[in-house]
């Protein structure tokens, strides 16, 4: 499997120094998700047909926490994918500083086209049999691909009625019912600080602010990165949907980054209508987007080619071995989803300590709180990924930050 190779390879340097983790058995320990569960989810569409999807949740690892991770509903859904986005997750989540555990669960329901209620009905009945597998101290899903503010609702409404308590079960919730603020912006927003930071550790006065970028996406974290990059003064240039991209060469307004969230919410899962709104962009009819191996060798050595110097993958594990492999050879600031995206979930963990605690916090309070952990995400990579020639591998640094935390706790737990 590409990410149990990916940090096997990065890790085994740091690995070898402690043979108490060998003598453990670690490694093939966490391979292995402590467990699956795979359920039919049966519902009825607006025709009054049944339909039948596949359900699943794969509780990774829960050492430093409850297991904790999003529920994805999309076509592509199986569980192989799911267990290796659950294997990231545990990874992930050691390095928000925060106690979680990894998770995550999903469906092979596709949202593209279908009705609201349609949506309602599904939700519903993927929740009678995952109700029973969750808990706000069990485990704690959250939204990802096709799974926004709605669907979190539905999930937690239905989990709410069938065990008739009001808990910090999801996160991702609504404002009026326990959501936490920033949380929807906090993934891209998170994204933006951390490269941030990487352009002031790389040089001191290098900063987003008038420089182009160009986005991968068009969803919620997409539209994150877009409002902050935005924001700080850079020139987004381009996002992209699975239909294609958009060549954006004016940059971003209020107005264009209010559509986005409309465009996503129509659920036609498709990015051109941008450019018949907005005449000064173009549509470039192409391959998908923000998904997992998006980005092959070619694609990154064609990017140098074109002058980039600096790429931040968003989405979890967004690019193929060989394209890392291309960045790094060619000593290009790069990040790992797994950092870089860790705002998301981190703030997810903000939320359920909110939830915990019967209040919640400002935005600005939790803002400064997201900012924290990025800059504390960064330090790790810092810290366990600079090379001898100052080069920074944060593929490196985030895998072995984010392993020795989950490992030190797994010893301390015994054998179980
Ligand atoms: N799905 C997001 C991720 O990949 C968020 C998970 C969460 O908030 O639990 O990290």
């Amino acid at each position: 499997h590409q990410a149990v190779e990916e940090v096997l390879s990065t890790i085994e340097e740091e690995y070898n120094k402690h043979p108490e983790f060998e003598k453990a058995n670690l490694i093939e320990r966490l391979c292995i998700p402590d467990r699956v569960y795979q359920f039919r989810v049966t519902w009825m569409d607006d025709k009054g047909q049944i339909q039948t999807n596949m359900g699943y949740r794969v509780q990774h690892n829960n050492v430093i926490g409850p297991y904790k991770g999003g529920i994805r509903f999309h076509s592509s859904v199986n569980l192989s994918i799911l267990k290796f986005l659950a294997f990231e997750q545990t990874f992930k989540n050691s390095l928000t500083t925060l106690p979680m555990g990894g998770g995550k669960g999903g469906s092979d329901f596709s949202p593209r086209g279908k009705s609201d209620a349609e949506i309602m009905r599904f939700c519903q009945a993927f929740m009678l049999e995952l109700n029973r597998h969750i808990g706000p101290d069990t485990d704690v899903p959250a939204g990802d691909i096709g799974v926004g503010g709605r669907e979190v609702g539905y999930m937690f409404g239905m989990y709410k009625k069938l065990t008739h308590e009001f808990s910090g079960v999801f996160t991702g919730k609504g404002l009026e019912f326990g959501g936490s603020l920033i949380r929807p912006e906090a993934t891209g927003f998170g994204a933006v600080y951390f490269l941030q930071h990487m352009l002031h550790n790389h040089q001191a006065d290098l900063d987003i602010k008038g420089k182009t970028v160009a986005v991968s996406g068009f969803g919620n974290v997409s539209w994150g990165a877009c409002v902050k990059a935005t924001e700080l003064g850079a020139k987004v240039v381009a996002i992209s949907g699975p239909d294609g991209v958009i060549y954006n060469p004016n940059g971003m307004t209020k107005e264009k980054l209010d559509y986005m969230l409309e465009l996503r919410a129509t659920c036609n899962d498709v990015v051109a209508p941008f450019a018949e709104k907005f005449p000064d962009a173009t549509f470039i009819p192409g391959k998908t987007c923000a998904f997992q191996n998006e980005m092959s060798k070619e694609d990154a050595e064609e990017l140098i080619a074109n002058g980039t110097w600096c790429c931040v993958e968003v989405s979890n594990m967004g690019c193929q071995p060989g394209a890392i492999e291309a960045f790094q050879k060619a000593r290009i600031l790069f990040a790992p989803g797994k950092a870089v995206n860790a705002g998301g979930v981190a703030t997810s963990g903000l939320e359920m300590t909110q939830n915990a605690m019967h209040l919640s916090w400002t935005a600005k309070e939790v803002d400064e709180k997201l900012h924290g952990i990025m800059d504390a995400i960064h330090a790790s990579c810092v810290k366990y990924g600079t090379q001898e020639d100052g080069y920074i591998n944060y593929v490196k640094g985030a895998n072995i930050a984010g392993f020795m935390k989950v490992a030190e706790a797994m010893l301390a737990q015994g054998i179980i």
